[in-house]
């Protein structure tokens, strides 16, 4: 399996798949199609049935059930784009055998060295296999690991037909990165009762809480006059923009929280005296103070035009996806299942909730409960991402394992 995996991830990661969100095309990139292409293929070659790509490059595959039992059908996901952070071209993946949990030298030429001084949990990794960049790009294991587990899952699958399951559908996803994930994800065609993302980081990983997530964009409307003659006439419309953002509690940003807190993030503030916009992303858990942050910016808001007239400042607030909790919890067992296919394996599952989101955060609310389980790798969107070997054949086994357990529970 360990040779397996590495030469899919290593073939997949070397297909330039960075998503754009200034594209309108779905997927927002053509190198998404030369994988999606791709991965169509190998389903087929490796035994896949009902294999298809839609016209915005989703692929489907089905992994037919070989029982008589009425077990329901699962699906697996993982997404095809990498992050906009940084550069996914020509990236040329690196194997170190049996890490000595030393310092890995990315690029000698340019300097670049991943080290347990900067990543101590480089610790974890002693004797792994590991594969990194090469310094200058990202790698890509975010989430082509996920695309190469499943895959080698329904390989191992296919090739074991002792092993009984229900029907299983896989699924590879365009422009995650970008929150565009699910937008286009058919989810009647995908027939799945539940779902599992493939797209978490270290070993254990299982989440099925998301943030709330909405954006604000509030523009504010100046006066501009000439400043010799301004007086009683100028309104400057960034220090409106300033007021407003003083208005807003200084610690619930993000570089003031953790854990389950939840925070008003400053993203741009871009403006001269005519005119400024301001944009936000809203973040919390609950979905109470969610709506209750909103709340307080239109309540800020409308103090603001108040005091310098309505048409002065327009806010206008879009919600973006929900805690996916609200929609796991009633069918608990999806995280149950998954939570003791870790530990019939020997891992010890890692709950914690995502200070972000996923497509199963969107995908929840769209019908289609799913939580998300580890990948094995670290430090995704940069340089220094990497992942070990070792933990992707676990991240295998658990797809695995959660197919044998749903069978066996029906
Ligand atoms: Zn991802």
């Amino acid at each position: 399996m360990k040779h397996e995996i590495i030469e899919r991830f290593t073939k997949y990661v070397k297909i330039d798949t960075q998503s754009d969100p200034n594209s309108h095309t779905c997927p927002s990139t053509p190198g998404q199609w030369t994988l999606a292409k791709m991965l169509v293929e190998e389903l087929k070659a490796i035994g896949m049935e009902e294999v298809t790509v839609d016209e915005n490059g989703y692929v489907m595959a089905t992994l037919p059930s070989n029982t008589d039992k009425d077990v329901p059908t699962i699906g697996f996901l993982a997404h095809m784009d990498t992050a906009t952070d940084f550069t996914g071209a020509n990236v040329n993946p690196q194997i170190v055998e049996s890490y000595d949990g030393g310092d890995i030298i990315l690029n000698e030429e340019l300097h670049i060295v991943l080290s347990p001084t900067d990543f101590p949990e480089l610790a974890n990794y002693k004797g792994h296999t590991l594969i990194t960049t090469d310094g200058t790009t990202l790698l890509g294991a975010d989430n082509k690991a996920g695309i190469a587990e499943i895959m080698t899952a329904m390989a191992y699958l296919i090739q074991h037909p002792e092993i009984k399951h229900g029907k299983v559908r896989v699924a590879f996803t365009p422009d995650e990165e970008i929150g565009r994930g699910p937008h286009k994800f058919d989810v009647a065609a995908f027939g799945a009762k539940y779902a599992y993302t493939v797209d978490g980081g270290p070993l254990g990983e299982l989440e099925y809480e998301s943030f709330n997530a909405a954006q604000a964009k509030i523009t504010f409307k100046g006066k501009n006059v000439h400043p010799g003659t301004a007086k009683g006439k100028m309104i400057n419309s960034m220090k409106m923009a300033m007021e407003f953002h003083e208005h807003l509690p200084a610690n619930e940003a993000p570089e003031h929280t953790e854990g389950y807190e939840g925070f008003y993030h400053l993203l741009s503030f871009q403006g001269d005296v005519e005119e400024t916009t301001l944009h936000y992303i809203i973040r919390d858990f609950d979905r109470q103070q969610f709506e209750a942050r909103k709340g307080k910016m239109e309540e800020i808001a409308a103090k603001l035009q108040e005091k310098y007239g309505k048409e002065r400042i327009v806010i206008d607030i879009k919600d973006q996806y929900y805690n996916m909790r609200e929609k796991i919890e009633p069918v608990k067992e999806v995280v149950d299942i998954a939570y003791e296919a870790m530990k019939n394996l020997g891992i010890e599952p890692k709950i914690s909730p995502i200070r972000g989101g996923t497509d199963g955060s969107q995908l929840s609310y769209m019908g289609l409960p799913t939580p998300n389980i580890f990948t094995g790798g670290e430090n995704f969107h940069g340089r220094y991402e990497y992942i070990s070997v070792d933990n992707m054949m676990k991240a295998t086994n658990v797809i695995i394992e959660i197919i044998k357990l749903f069978e066996q529970k029906a």
